[in-house]
């Protein structure tokens, strides 16, 4: 499910909503005009003064206007009497701002961009945990404080999620560097990625996450089974595309040379991606051929992640 399918799910539900409240109302108000002769008799009357005051308005009979307006206001004052006394009061809003048609000063009301937000994460929780991955639960603890041939693991690690938290302040759309986090499995950079999403989603941006196993099939099958491109034209599109775990997809012809596109037309673009693999460098130089590779080392920064599987530590633990 994309954003703009979570906004269209969003205003369809406020439009039934309110559409289920004024039907309600006004079924409550039509039986009223039956139950209750003056009711009714009030709404006929008002409907004829309203006519006269607006024909007295263009005659500029300024005292007759008062009178008639008076009028109205009494009658008005004493339907309002009658329909409180039969317990139909106005229609409450789960939003006062927009009245809950989901725009207020001809902009998406906050009511609807909030309900799109949560319904979008959600969505993605559904295959990846992105509701529990934050900066702030990113356990530097794991990552063992000792030099090795590669770094220091800690050190490293906590270079590594000052860089992405800044990243995440300082995110611009059209001009923030790709990222290329590298390292075995259970090091952390699913979480990471997922706490950017996170981040970038809530404020608002159009972030597209998914592993390469989940993302690529759907392109494929979109191309070849549904003669569509919609979701290569999101992931192309968006404000910032992040790719889990790339390898760890069925690599096929045209798989090589979506990744190719994905990457090439992002970085022409000047729009952001984040790639996680536990492949090296000669590695994706070998599967994705060496034009992937020479863009990934050219225009991305990379990062290294160390230390030791944490779920491993996480399972030993228990
Ligand atoms: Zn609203």
């Amino acid at each position: 499910m994309t954003k703009k399918d979570c906004f269209d799910i969003c205003f369809e539900n406020k439009r039934n909503s309110l559409s289920a409240k004024n039907t309600k109302r006004e079924n409550e108000i039509a039986r009223l005009e039956k139950e209750n002769a003056r009711f009714a008799e009030i709404k006929n009357l008002m409907s004829a003064l309203g006519a006269k005051t607006a024909l007295t308005a263009i005659s500029g009979d300024k005292g007759k206007l008062a009178e008639l307006q008076r009028t109205l206001f009494c009658l008005n004052e004493e339907r309002e009497q009658i329909l409180k006394n039969a317990g139909i009061s106005e229609i409450e809003y789960d939003c006062e701002k927009c009245k809950d048609t989901g725009y207020a000063d001809g902009k998406v009301c906050d009511c609807i961009k909030l309900a799109a937000t949560e319904l979008y994460i959600k969505n993605i929780s559904n295959t990846a945990p992105i509701d529990k991955c934050s900066f702030d639960n990113f356990d530097l603890s794991y990552y063992p404080n000792v030099d090795t041939e590669s770094g220091n693991p800690k050190k490293r690690m906590t270079e590594v999620l000052k860089l992405v938290r800044e990243y995440s302040l300082k995110f611009d759309p059209k001009g923030s560097e790709s990222l290329l986090f590298m390292g075995n499995t259970g090091l952390g950079k699913t979480h990471l990625s997922l706490a950017l999403a996170h981040e970038l989603i809530l404020r608002g941006y159009n972030v597209i996450y998914g592993s390469a196993y989940n993302l690529f099939a759907r392109m494929e099958s979109e191309h070849f089974g549904e003669h569509s491109d919609k979701s290569y034209l999101e992931a192309v599109g968006c404000d910032l595309l992040i790719i889990d775990d790339l390898g760890g997809e069925f690599i096929s012809p045209y798989i090589q040379s979506l990744v190719y596109n994905i990457i090439n037309t992002r970085l022409l673009a000047r729009k952001p991606t984040v790639i996680n693999t536990n492949l090296s460098m000669s590695e994706i130089n070998r599967i994705y051929t060496p034009r992937v590779a020479s863009r990934l080392l050219g225009e991305y920064t990379a990062k290294r992640f160390l230390g030791n599987d944490i779920r491993q530590q996480k399972s030993n633990k228990k």
